[in-house]
């Protein structure tokens, strides 16, 4: 019963959760309510998070289990999707995915999630690979950095700073930029690439530009 567990945690009704699951069923993440767009009725702008906060890309916590959930499903295909639609209940028949602070059996606690992961360490081997973030509907892609990990199949986490720089979960506007194309391509399949070529305008990018021009003026 996934909605009436997030309903119950943030106490709200009448409004819509959009949860990210990995299509192959295994794994589903609360990404929060779905905040409309001033501009275009029905139209996402951004997500709302839970317990006071207003954007859930300020969740330093939720946007960590975001980007460790990309990295572990580098390769599956992805969809941020409404709760009660017929694709997302589809996910709930095919199999039993684990939720992400969820608190049924089953479900993994964000600490158990998030253990031992320390996003941008410099013991872990940069791979020759970038990640991709590729919408299968309008072939929109945002750029997720370069991989690391031991392999291309056992990618750690994705990083676009340089050295020094901070882990893309805390790195402002490239965190915000995956939350933004997250809202963009709502109900979209979405596929997690690890590509070893990549055109250089592609690298530091969403579509054409660039990951502060992408959220500059965007409320989320
Ligand atoms: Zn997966
Ligand atoms: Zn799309």
């Amino acid at each position: 019963m996934y909605q009436a567990r997030s309903r119950r945690e943030r106490g709200d009704v009448g409004s819509i959760e959009v949860f990210l699951v990995c299509l192959r069923g295994d794994v589903i993440m609360d990404l929060g309510i779905a905040v409309w767009s001033a501009s275009a009725r029905e139209r996402m702008s951004h997500f709302r998070g839970g317990a006071g906060v207003s954007r859930s890309s300020q969740d330093p916590v939720d946007s960590a289990v975001l980007w460790r959930l990309l990295a572990l499903h580098a390769g599956h295909r992805i969809a941020a999707l409404y709760e009660d639609t017929k694709r997302l209940n589809q996910v709930f028949e095919d199999g039993d995915p684990a939720m992400i602070g969820g608190d049924a059996d089953g479900d993994i606690p964000v600490d158990v999630f998030l253990e031992g992961w320390r996003e941008a360490d410099p013991d872990v081997p940069r791979l020759n690979a970038h990640g991709l973030l590729r919408c299968t509907v309008d072939d929109g892609r945002l750029w997720l950095g370069a991989a690391h990990g031991r392999s291309p199949a056992e990618v750690s986490f994705f990083r676009a700073g340089v050295a020094g720089a901070p882990g893309n979960s805390t790195y402002d506007r490239v965190n915000r930029s995956l939350w933004r194309f997250l809202a963009d391509h709502v109900m979209h399949e979405l596929t997690v690439d690890v590509v070893t070529e990549l055109p250089a305008t592609a690298i530091g990018a969403v579509g054409g530009e660039s990951f502060g021009d992408y959220v500059a003026g965007w409320p989320g």
